[in-house]
């Protein structure tokens, strides 16, 4: 990628997709092309077979999708698997049609089958029956991973997956219905606090294990993926380490200040029991994350719009 390249960024309002731009923006990266829902809509084949044949960027970054926590996949199952199934075709194959040859599209942990061995390489991938709550999600998604990768055997284009595990940070969701358990835990502490309460409700049994990366050090893995012009199809992105949702919860409240009970709520689900990525490959590449869980916490927390 040079300075001057033209790099489109799908889903830049959203947490992802706007660190990516932050970084682009850092690494003096000059043409950054992105577009809001009223300029382009992704679900429209047309649309955005339209746009891309307009715009020709020689990158492009497919941050867009729709994404919540366990609850909102769980519940909104059609809509997580048609929208991101309509919106990885439309830009992959209007990509190709418009000559676009790299692109990185960016897929999640939860691809992987539920009880694969930890932590999971990037082989695991369709070895096993995946975790009933995000099965809609994750079949979508796997679906772009084929269809990139069935563009780079056929077409000999460079459209490279990036499996990020759980992430968090500055523009993150914070909706306790259907945000993930960071953000979620992040607000309910710090509104325990606020109120005075003792406790502070934390779903499930708080034994699942996950791995969380700082959204800006994603972005930076992505960033360099692409300037290395790595080729392969997929790849793992995250930190290597996991702790305990109770683990998480207890860091948490230490991070806002509160230091009440935790009261577990059984009748959520605790989805996937552990879910660790190997990042072997993206660390054999010459990669590995900076930010610590602390102080990423620490980072999210004082961006987190619920302050104001
Ligand atoms: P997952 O990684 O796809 O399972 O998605 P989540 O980040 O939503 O949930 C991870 C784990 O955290 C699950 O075991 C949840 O039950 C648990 N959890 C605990 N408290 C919360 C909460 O307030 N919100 C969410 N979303 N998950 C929670």
């Amino acid at each position: 990628m040079d300075t001057d390249s033209k790099i489109f960024v799908t889903g830049h309002r959203g947490m992802v997709g706007s660190a990516l731009v932050r970084r682009l923006h850092a690494g003096g990266y000059a043409n950054i092309l992105t577009a809001g829902r009223a300029d382009l809509d992704l679900l429209d084949s047309h649309a955005v077979h339209a746009y891309l044949a307009r715009e020709k960027p020689d990158y492009l970054f497919i941050a867009a999708a729709k994404v919540g926590g366990i609850q909102a996949n769980n519940l909104q199952r059609a809509d997580f698997i048609y929208q991101n199934l309509m919106i990885e075709a439309n830009l992959i194959h209007g990509a190709h049609l418009a000559g676009v040859q790299r692109l990185m599209f960016l897929g999640s942990s939860c691809i992987y089958p539920r009880d694969c061995p930890q932590p999971i390489k990037e082989e695991y991938l369709l070895t096993g029956l995946l975790e009933q709550t995000n099965e809609p999600y994750a079949i979508a998604k796997i679906a772009g991973i084929k269809l990139a990768e069935s563009y780079n055997r056929q077409y000999g284009r460079q459209y490279v997956s990036v499996m990020p595990t759980n992430l968090y940070g500055p523009n993150d969701n914070y909706d306790l219905a259907s945000s993930h358990v960071l953000p979620a835990l992040l607000r309910k502490a710090h509104e325990a606090r606020l109120r005075g309460d003792e406790s502070c409700v934390v779903w499930g049994s708080g034994a699942p294990r996950r791995e969380f990366l700082y959204v800006d050090d994603l972005a930076d893995a992505c960033v360099y993926l692409m300037e290395q012009g790595y080729d392969g199809d997929l790849v793992n992105i995250g930190t290597g380490e996991d702790v305990t949702i109770r683990e998480l919860a207890e860091m948490v409240m230490a991070t806002v200040g509160f230091d009440g009970r935790i009261d577990f709520d059984m009748s959520k689900p605790d989805g996937t029991p552990r879910k660790l990525l190997d990042v072997g490959r993206l660390a054999a590449l010459g990669w590995r994350a900076r930010t610590p869980l602390r102080e990423g916490l620490r980072l999210a927390y004082e961006t987190a719009p619920f302050r104001n």
